[in-house]
């Protein structure tokens, strides 16, 4: 993964926290206007100097702003939404209740704002999981949990697009590791898959598919078209020696590809690319070998 993808996903895993923090704050408001409306004007309560619309605004707890990535997602837009409409009809009801009006009515939409509101903030926390839960923690590239589940999506999807599937193998990684050691080994993993993700197209998805072993899925393309992108990807991979403090490795990669057959599952178009990926090794290592 870039770097840029490393610091997004940290940047993720800190929003969820400091998310996380906010909603506490945010439900201590809610207290406090439960305290406010049921005591107007009494000085007793611990709740008398927590300010119920200063604290149900999440946005004044936040230890640190939403990155790009979450901002733009639509269940946190939904959410701050949701916090205008509740913040609305808590200045209302306060008002009310200092002034010994506050109808039943009223209680019960700030209620239903509440609801709404959880619903939303539960919403935005699951996308935020599920994005951290997709991700491979040594490479940053997709992990297996998110092939399965892109799997069963397109399994659902009509087959009269065509779809290829790459499969990517490190060459004798084995050496890597004997050599140098584990923790270098995993250097070089990790700058495979960012050369990797630099050398495909924006569409393309890649996975770690276990261990040193990758797997690309690219959609609309045929196995033609998707030759020389994976061509491409073979010769960024070895094109230059993997830096790893003072070492420079030499690291080739072999690739099966194959192209999805309309009456084939994925699971069965991704075994012909493994078999492809065989007779690549087969055939000498470093090189992109097509199914037939
Ligand atoms: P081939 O060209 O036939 O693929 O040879 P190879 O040595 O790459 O194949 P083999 O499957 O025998 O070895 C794969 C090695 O990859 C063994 C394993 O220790 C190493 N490996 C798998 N996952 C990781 C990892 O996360 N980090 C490190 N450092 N090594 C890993
Ligand atoms: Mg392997
Ligand atoms: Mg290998």
């Amino acid at each position: 993964m870039t770097h840029e993808e490393k610091s997004a996903n940290a940047a993720s895993h800190e929003f969820q926290a400091a998310f996380r923090r906010s909603l506490l704050l945010h439900r201590k408001g809610r207290y406090s206007f439960f305290y406010h409306v049921q005591f107007p004007g009494s000085e007793k309560s611990p709740y008398r100097d927590v300010d119920p619309v200063l604290h149900l605004d999440f946005r004044n707890w936040l230890s640190m702003p939403p990155a790009d990535t979450i901002a733009d997602n639509r269940h946190y837009r939904k959410l701050i939404d949701r916090q205008d409409a509740l913040l609305a009809l808590v200045r209302l009801a306060l008002d009310e209740a200092a002034a010994a009006r506050l109808t039943e009515a009223r209680y019960v939409a700030v209620l239903g704002a509440m609801y709404e509101f959880d619903h939303a903030a539960d919403q935005l926390m699951a996308s935020i999981t599920t994005a951290l839960t997709d991700i491979d923690e040594l490479t940053g590239v997709l992990n297996r949990t998110a092939l399965e589940r892109d799997i069963d999506k397109l399994s659902g999807e009509a087959v009269d697009r065509p779809l290829a599937l790459a499969m990517i193998d490190a060459d004798h990684f084995k050496r890597v590791n004997d050599t140098w050691g584990h923790p270098v080994g995993d250097g070089v993993l990790t700058q495979l898959a960012e050369r990797f993700a630099a050398s495909l197209r924006p569409q393309d998805r890649l996975y770690r598919y276990g261990g040193e072993e990758f797997l690309v899925i690219l959609p609309d393309t045929d196995a033609c078209k998707a030759l020389p992108v994976m061509e491409r990807l073979r010769l960024r991979a070895c094109g230059t020696p993997m830096t790893h403090d003072e070492l420079h490795i030499e690291q080739s990669v072999s690739v099966g590809l194959a192209q999805r057959r309309p009456d084939e599952s994925l699971h069965d178009a991704i075994e012909r690319a493994d078999r492809a990926l065989y007779r690549a090794k087969q055939a000498g290592r470093n090189r992109v070998m097509a199914d037939d």
